[in-house]
């Protein structure tokens, strides 16, 4: 042990440099402000009368960040330092996202995760990790209940909301039971699961029990519910779209205006199917979006309607295509979605009282979206990694992006194996960032994601959960877990 004699202490601390005084430094007075912020949250440990589930499929912490840069940006703002709207919740944790029997999940199992309390197979849909993907026998007796469902039992509505076809993986995880996700219509099944009496996703929505059945539900996927004759890609004849408007009250819409035009007070259950598939991306509006509404009009939407009930409701709102961007390696369009997904959290914020609604915001998985190189501060998101503003040059004499999908030693050497980013148009919103593993469809990743919630019960969101301990926060944030409270 060094002993200081007291005047060798002195004659040090005389010595010691001055320091700056940092109170006008403006990231030290941004940590005050948010330090002060931090101090005066209180846990709201009351009951939520509504919980709004919004996922971002896909959207990973590389994605938020890319996002937020982005969408700063995009308003010519800091991009670095601005925050997408969901970021200003102040509960978060890190989930842990496999699945029952993979590393990295797809988005069947991580939302069954989400709705139900139990992590899945890949490619199954509200079934426990006992059923089979494909194997409809195994159905049956392996259901389990939604946070939906459970909702529904107890007299409060619920919806669900996406930029998907409604009987994609997502949505379809807050109201049906399948052993395989891709059975979304009746001509999607193997004709052996069809006669052991499996039902295609788009029959589940709508032949749901009454008591069951969702009150909204909104998206793409038209195709799925309408038969040949009237555009649609059902074998057994039938028009879903028909049947949903049996339920008293019931309204089915199909563009924009129509869905403005309804009047929550005098409007049963909603179907609003807005294209025949998928909806168009963002960056599509102008040539494929006339009629379709946006992420934020179809989320304020659906509240108006689902607010009627006095009890409460369940909704979920997926931006759904921030995944699909990503598995076509195209950030422009991943950032994109992000930043209309960001917005449809904003548009729901402005309307719901925080006292007695729980938002809660998390992806279902992330994608390899790498955000690298020294690209000086504000050097815009989708250009050139740089070095003080130089680009930096790879092991074959070219630049890299400072968005890519994976970058490393071991990545291609030989002068022709790789194109140069800095001769391409990198704003395109067609340009493929540039991966490692050429695939017709980008992997997921498995790295663990964000989860960001405010309101009654959002205090438990903290630490680092399983994918699967998101449920147990809204079944207890409802209050239905009575025994637990
Ligand atoms: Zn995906």
């Amino acid at each position: 042990m060094i002993r200081l004699s007291s005047l060798t202490l002195v004659a040090a601390l005389l010595a010691a440099p001055a320091f700056a005084a940092p109170a006008t430094d403006p990231y030290y007075k941004a940590g005050e402000a948010a330090l002060a912020r931090n101090l005066a949250i209180t846990p709201n440990t009351g009951r939520a009368k509504n919980v709004i589930l919004f996922l971002g499929d896909g959207m990973g912490i590389s994605t938020i960040t890319a996002g937020r840069i982005f969408e700063g940006q995009s308003r010519g703002v800091d991009g670095e330092s601005s925050s997408l709207s969901f970021e200003k919740l102040p509960w978060t944790a890190l989930s842990k996202t496999y699945s029952h029997d993979t590393q990295v999940t797809d988005s069947a199992a991580g939302i069954t995760a989400i709705t139900t309390g139990v992590k899945t197979r890949n490619k199954v849909i509200g079934l426990t990790g006992a059923a089979q993907p494909e194997q409809c026998a195994t159905e049956a007796a392996n259901r389990v209940e939604t946070i939906a469902e459970i909702a529904k039992a107890h007299g409060l509505s619920a919806g669900a909301v996406t930029t998907t076809r409604i009987t994609h993986a997502t949505p379809a995880g807050v109201y049906a039971h399948t052993a395989y996700r891709d059975w979304e219509g009746d001509t999607d099944m193997p004709l052996e699961a069809t006669q052991a009496g499996c039902k295609d996703i788009a029959r589940q929505l709508i032949e749901a029990p009454a008591n069951l059945r969702l009150d909204v539900a909104m998206g793409g996927g038209r195709s799925r519910f309408l038969p040949d004759a009237a555009g649609g890609k059902r074998g057994d004849g039938r028009d879903l779209t028909a049947e949903w408007r049996k339920a008293s009250g019931a309204a089915y819409v199909t563009t924009a205006d129509q869905l403005a035009a309804l009047d929550p007070a005098r409007t049963g259950p909603v179907l609003g199917l807005f294209a025949n598939e998928h909806l168009p991306y963002e960056v599509e509006r102008p040539i494929l979006g006339e009629g379709v509404p946006t992420l934020a009009q179809m989320t304020t939407k659906a509240i108006d309607l689902l607010n009627k009930n006095p009890k409460g409701y369940f909704l979920l709102v997926e931006g759904g295509k921030i995944d699909m961007g990503s598995h076509l390696n195209n950030a422009k369009r991943t950032l994109t979605e992000t930043a209309e997904f960001s917005k449809a959290i904003q548009a729901a914020l402005d309307k719901v009282d925080l006292k007695d609604t729980l938002i809660i915001v998390t992806a279902d998985h992330s994608h390899g979206l790498v955000i690298s190189g020294y690209a000086s501060r504000n050097a815009p998101i989708l250009g050139l990694a740089g070095n003080e503003g130089e680009p930096i040059v790879a092991g074959d004499g070219k630049p890299y992006s400072v968005l890519s999908f994976a970058t490393g030693p071991g990545g291609p050497e030989g002068q022709n194996l790789r194109a140069d980013p800095a001769k391409e148009d990198m704003d395109d919103v067609d340009y493929h960032q540039q991966a490692l593993a050429n695939l017709p469809s980008a992997a997921h990743s498995g790295e663990d994601v964000g989860v960001f919630a405010d309101g009654p019960g959002a205090w438990l969101v903290h630490g680092v959960v399983e994918e699967s301990y998101i449920f147990q926060v809204m079944r207890h944030a409802f209050g239905f877990d009575a025994d637990k409270r």
